[in-house]
């Protein structure tokens, strides 16, 4: 029965605009929507702890009831060796799609819901929003006739969603194409004038972060989630025994080192001088230490002279004269 209240609908929820619109389209229908914004250590884990917030500032912004999923475990497997490849960086945006439905599709029950719909437009993205990119997402999903895009359906083959009454097909969209005119007028007739820029969000897009990434991940193939959030931030290094320093390039990326810090890291801090933080990781000895010590130097105002740093962990803490180091010294330890 179109429009019925048992009628519940999960949509893949970025916070981008289009899946905005995809939720108000059913809506609109008196489909019972429930958002699902899925969380990484790549896109949204700023989220991670806010539930809460998150889900009154969708319902209250937008109208929109959601949940928050943590996906990383599942995630951080599937980035290791996609199918269907990388796009331009090391974003593997159809792997990452029919990951994302089949996460939703094992929720259906848990929900109460009977079909699953994205915002995806047909020709937007290069990789993931083509037609055969689309068909894929479907058929290596499992979710058959089962997964709508409301607003590009009407350039799409009716689903079973459609077919079975469900949804009425003749209020869905056909919307496609890289253009955004059709999405911001839609937007303003739903009175929603805030939300975020396109594409944004997904540090697997960046190509800084993707090179640093693919480096990393090629070092340590088991990397986990606080490694991958670790990524992100900071200058990073090699040293020679292969273990990982991160040094904070400013204030609040010094908090976050340490927020990061697990068991087996070592904090390194100026001893007296004012100066960034070190977090170093995979460490199998303290042979490098003076080494380490001497990296955080470069980045102080010490940056040419013999500085002490404090090298510490739980239940230990150790001064150390850091190595006056050269910029091809440094050079050479680089993880770009
Ligand atoms: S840009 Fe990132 S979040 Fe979006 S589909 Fe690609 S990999 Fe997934």
């Amino acid at each position: 029965m179109i429009g019925s209240k048992e009628t519940t609908c999960l949509v893949l929820y970025s916070g981008g605009l289009d899946s905005i619109l995809a939720c108000k389209v059913l809506q609109e229908q008196g489909i019972h929507v429930l958002a699902l914004r899925f969380i990484t250590p790549f896109f949204g884990y700023r989220l991670k702890g806010k539930e809460g917030v998150f889900k009154r500032e969708t319902l209250v912004r937008y109208g929109i009831e959601s949940e928050l999923i943590d996906i990383s475990e599942a995630y951080l497997k599937m980035l290791r060796g996609p199918s269907y490849g990388y796009g331009r960086y090391m974003n593997p945006c159809i792997d990452c799609k029919i990951l994302m439905v089949r996460e939703a599709l094992k929720r259906l029950d848990e929900f109460g819901a009977c079909f699953i719909a994205t915002g995806e437009v047909l020709g937007q993205r290069p990789m993931s929003q083509r037609r055969d990119s689309l068909r894929a997402i479907e058929r290596e999903s499992g979710t058959g006739g089962m997964l709508l895009r409301p607003l590009s359906a009407l350039c799409l083959s009716p689903t079973d969603v459609e077919r079975e009454g469900l949804v009425d097909r003749s209020r869905l969209l056909a919307l496609k194409g890289r253009g955004r005119r059709d999405q911001i007028a839609l937007a303003a007739r739903y009175g929603i004038d805030r939300y975020p820029a396109p594409a944004g969000g997904c540090v697997l897009t960046d190509p800084i972060i993707s090179q640093r990434l693919r480096c990393i991940f090629g070092l340590w193939p088991d990397l986990g989630i606080n490694d991958c959030l670790l990524a992100q931030l900071g200058r990073h290094f090699l040293l020679p025994d292969r273990s990982w320093l991160v040094i904070g390039r400013r204030e609040a990326e010094n908090a976050r080192l340490i927020s990061l810090m697990t068991g087996g890291d070592i904090q390194l801090n100026m001893v007296s001088s004012p100066g960034p933080v070190g977090l170093w990781r995979k460490m199998a000895s303290d042979t490098y230490a003076a080494l380490a010590a001497g990296i955080l130097c470069r980045y102080s105002k010490m940056r040419s002279r013999p500085a002490d740093v404090e090298l510490s962990c739980p239940g230990r803490k150790r001064v150390v004269r850091g190595l006056v180091l050269s910029d091809e010294d440094i050079e050479g330890l680089k993880i770009n």
